[in-house]
């Protein structure tokens, strides 16, 4: 049975929108499908965007399953940014060692991501935290940050 408190759970939604930001999504986008049918068979769907790949989670009973499953989806087997260990969720067994994308985009084997260890995630009321506690170690050597491109043409002399 679904309640109204569990159909419009802002926490999870605000979660789910904090955490496609910090994974360097483009947007979250969270609807329905059907109209004149009862809220639960709406079809509701979450979606982000990724450097032109879409991940949508969709025919969820309302928008904070739909962006819980998301988000779920975001983590479950990628890279935390801070401890480079693939992420787990915390209630749920870590067998999913499945070959996906790092956060970032880059690609990441169940090899690597076996040899990586675990980082437990969890969400906190309206955010999704970090299984890593403790200061952040240094950020790999091969990561690093573009440089904003300058406006214009960059010519010679
Ligand atoms: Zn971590």
């Amino acid at each position: 049975m679904l309640s109204h408190r569990d159909l419009f759970d802002g926490d999870a939604v605000r979660a789910a929108a904090d955490l496609v930001q910090r994974t360097g999504a483009r947007r979250l986008e969270i609807g329905y499908l059907h109209d004149n049918v009862p809220v639960e068979h709406a079809g509701w769907y979450a979606q982000a965007q990724y450097r032109g790949a879409r991940i949508t989670e969709s025919d969820h009973p309302g928008p904070a399953e739909a962006a819980e499953a998301l988000a779920r989806r975001l983590l479950q087997g990628g890279q935390c940014q801070h401890c480079h260990r693939t992420v787990a969720l915390s209630d749920q067994a870590p067998a999913a060692y499945v070959d996906g994308h790092l956060m970032e985009g880059r690609r990441w084997t169940a090899d690597q991501a076996r040899a990586a260890g675990t980082c437990w995630w969890r969400r906190i009321g309206d955010r999704w935290e970090r299984g890593c506690d403790g200061p952040i170690p240094p950020p790999a050597p091969r990561v690093q940050k573009k440089p904003k491109r300058k406006r214009g043409p960059r010519r010679g002399s």
